[in-house]
C-alpha cells in the first residue's frame, strides 16, 4: 500500500500583474488595466494605439470589469 504523499506546490503571486486585453480600437492584445484601490479607479490604456480611459470602480475591482467599462465607453464614443 504505497500511498504517495503528494505535496502541492502552490505558487503565490504577490505582485499584481497587469492583465492584457484586446483593444477595441486597433484590435491588438495590448490593453493594460491598472487598478488603483486608493483612488477607486482603474486606468485602462492601450499600449499600441494609445487610447486610454480612467474607469471608476464600482462593485468590483477586477481588471476585466474595468476593461468592460472601457469597451463600453469606446463603443459609445467616450474614448
Ligand atoms: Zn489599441
Amino acid at each position: 500500500m504505497g500511498r504517495r504523499k503528494r505535496k502541492k506546490i502552490v505558487k503565490k503571486v504577490v505582485k499584481r500583474i497587469p492583465k492584457v486585453f484586446l483593444c477595441p480600437n486597433c484590435g491588438k492584445n495590448a490593453v493594460f488595466v491598472k487598478i488603483d484601490k486608493k483612488e477607486n479607479k482603474a486606468s485602462v490604456k492601450c499600449s499600441s494605439c494609445n487610447i486610454a480611459l480612467d474607469v471608476e470602480l464600482r462593485l468590483s475591482e477586477e481588471p476585466i470589469d474595468a476593461y468592460n467599462s472601457f469597451v463600453d465607453a469606446y463603443y459609445s464614443g467616450k474614448v
